[in-house]
């Protein structure tokens, strides 16, 4: 089976990290017989220089076509100021909606070699091991209607409509217990039930999905301004997280930091799969942005996208071996002491984004050869 592949490097960094994923591609067909193609295309602000938009009609269809797509970052100050449809981050939220890419998995796992990176004493997040399943397109992000008008009294007024659906909510809350079986078979479903409808709806129908269909899975329901606390007080009281749109995105940041470096988070986002043909759209991106205050100037962490990589192996294409090859070949490099700059620490030796790239490579090597 040749798998096909999309790679969308994007702006900034994006395209630097995505160089790095391509090379451990290309082991992995050496090495592992992963054979694949590849096409590449613009998105974000490249796309919009080239192409009029941020992701045109012609990507749209090659992501439509793709087994996985792999994205780098888009944004940038030049397009800042740009109108809302004209901002490079559209492309993102255009891809997620026609893909259908309902259920955002961001892990927030920390490597003991970086224990002391992060900003929580090392006791708080040696060995932590989170998962945050986050529905990723309903809610706030995309509820209608979501508009500012002009107020007779001249005064404006901003909507933006927090709207969910059971089948939604069924959906990802099957997400999340499908993968609690896979790891501890704990989920902690968070919302704001006290406050929101919602929240309400969101809190019955994940309860009955669990009575039904996941009874062994232990479920707890938490508020989730109570789950931002927790993160950052005893987060490894958590194994999977579910939660919606725009609370998995604040707290799935939150736990990032707890690990050290958005340079090191992967994060993959998945369709629903074809009861046909049993396929399932696979979007993997590092979770940082463009990081323009670096860009071109070879520093970035290539971490997180070749993570993402490792999530691409195991989600979409059932490597499971792989994938954990590839994690533990990134966990050497780490343990070697390598460190690029958001990651470095005293003692240890700093490197760029293309040696890092090097370090993984020999690392995979040596594995295949132990
Ligand atoms: P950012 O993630 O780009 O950068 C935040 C900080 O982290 C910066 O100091 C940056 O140098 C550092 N950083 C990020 N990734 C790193 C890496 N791999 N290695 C080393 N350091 C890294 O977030 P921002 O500065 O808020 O946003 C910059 C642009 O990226 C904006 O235009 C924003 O809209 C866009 N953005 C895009 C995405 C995406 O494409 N998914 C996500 C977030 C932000």
């Amino acid at each position: 089976m040749t798998y096909k592949l999309l790679l969308l490097p994007g702006d900034g960094i994006g395209p630097e990290v995505t160089a790095e994923v391509e090379r451990v591609l290309n082991w992995f067909q050496k090495h592992r017989g992963f054979a694949y193609t590849a096409e590449r295309a613009l998105v974000g602000g490249a796309a919009l220089e080239a192409e009029g938009a941020p992701v045109s009609k012609a990507t749209m269809q090659l992501a439509l076509d793709a087994d996985a797509i792999l994205f780098g970052a888009v944004g940038g100050p030049k397009w800042d100021a740009n109108p809302f449809d004209k901002k490079p981050e559209r492309a993102l939220l255009r891809l997620r909606k026609e893909l259908e890419l309902f259920a955002n998995l961001r892990p927030a796992i920390c490597f003991d070699a970086l224990k002391d990176a992060s900003t929580l004493r090392p006791e708080v997040v040696s060995g932590l091991d989170i998962l945050i399943v986050r529905e990723l397109t309903g809610g706030v992000y995309f509820g209608e209607p979501k508009e500012i008008t002009t107020l007779p009294n001249g005064e404006r007024r901003a909507v933006d409509t927090q709207v969910y659906t059971t089948s939604e909510i069924e959906r990802i809350a099957r997400v999340a217990f499908a993968l609690a079986r896979l790891r501890s078979n704990n989920v902690a479903s968070a919302e704001k039930s006290n406050v929101m409808v919602s929240g309400v709806l969101w809190r019955e129908v994940v309860q009955t999905i669990h009575d039904k269909e996941f009874p062994d899975v232990n479920l707890t329901h938490i508020l989730a301004d109570n789950c931002a606390m927790q993160l950052v007080r005893r987060p490894k009281q958590f194994d999977v997280i579910v939660t919606d749109n725009l609370f998995g995105d604040v707290l799935s940041d939150e736990a990032a930091q707890a690990t050290g470096s958005i340079g090191m988070l992967p994060s993959a986002s998945l369709g629903a799969k074809d009861p046909k043909t049993g396929k399932q759209r696979g979007f993997y991106e590092p979770i940082h942005g463009s990081a323009p205050d670096i860009a071109g100037k070879g520093l970035a962490n290539p971490l997180a996208s070749i993570l993402s990589f490792a999530m691409c192996l195991r989600y979409s294409f059932a490597r499971v071996e792989d994938a954990s090859l590839l994690e533990r070949a990134v966990e050497a490099v780490l343990n070697n002491g390598l460190r690029t700059g958001d990651i470095m620490q005293p003692g240890k030796t700093q490197v760029g984004t293309k040696a890092m790239g090097d370090a993984v490579l020999a690392s995979l090597d040596a594995m295949a050869k132990s």
